[in-house]
């Protein structure tokens, strides 16, 4: 029997309740590396049990909550983010984040896993999306910009971690003064250039997992599903 050190093949579910999740398979489908990648579009319990790692797409993330329960996932995911590697992107970053603000009436259920506090919309409604160019941390090509989709964002609003958790290394951040200062859910200072504001941070990793708030998977760019895999679930196999 191999033992998990030699294995060939890693298999990195997709949950596939709601949202981006097609986009996500067709972009890590690209993503070339020493292991075989098998995707796994996870609907069920049974689904995420073959699962390696998982990334949770954009979408409506009190859908993907709610779809999530009514298919028996809700618990298998809390217990898989536990353990597993877990990639979570704009709506799967809310989901992701232990804390979440501005959810809908009657609350957000979360999975967790990540020591953030994080605010739905928080971009607000009319300025549903916007595009910027990312400079990324441990990407491969790094000196190449990432192109950042965002629809409708998360913003973080404050690191979290306590004294037992791993700490959160920021990857990525936008520049203070890209921050949309025309919204009402989170008031910035129009003149605000701190480049400290946890709130221009836009992917960030907490052990094993990740965090964006913006769509890589809406690019022809693969370098984010890479650097999922070479960093976070690669390293979580051995
Ligand atoms: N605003 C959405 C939510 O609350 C997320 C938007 C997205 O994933 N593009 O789930």
């Amino acid at each position: 029997m191999q033992s998990s050190t030699h294995r060939e093949v890693v298999t990195v579910g997709i949950l596939a309740l709601q949202g981006a999740f097609v986009e996500h398979q067709a972009t890590l489908q690209k993503v070339s590396l020493r292991r075989r990648i098998h995707i796994v579009q996870v609907r069920t319990p049974e689904d995420l049990a073959k699962c390696d790692a998982l990334i949770i797409p954009g979408g409506e993330s009190t859908t993907i909550a709610l779809l999530a329960r009514l298919a028996g996932l809700l618990a298998p995911l809390r217990d898989f983010v536990k353990t597993k590697p877990v990639w979570g992107t704009c709506a799967g970053a809310i989901l992701l984040a232990q804390a979440a603000e501005g959810t809908k009436k009657g609350g957000q259920e979360l999975l967790g896993g990540v020591s953030v506090t994080i605010m739905r919309n928080g971009f607000g409604s009319q300025v549903e999306s916007f595009e910027a160019p990312l400079t990324v941390d441990g990407l491969r090509d790094s000196d190449r910009p990432f192109h950042g989709v965002f629809i409708r964002a998360p913003v973080v609003l404050s690191l979290d971690p306590s004294s037992n958790d791993p700490p959160i290394e920021v990857v990525s951040r936008l520049s203070a003064s890209l921050l949309p200062h025309n919204q009402t859910t989170i008031p910035l200072d129009a003149g605000n250039t701190d480049p400290n504001d946890p709130r221009t941070i836009v992917a960030l990793r907490q052990g094993r997992h990740l965090l964006t708030t913006f769509h890589p998977e809406l690019t022809k760019d693969d370098r984010f599903h890479e650097y999922f895999i070479r960093q976070c679930v690669l390293p979580s196999l051995s």
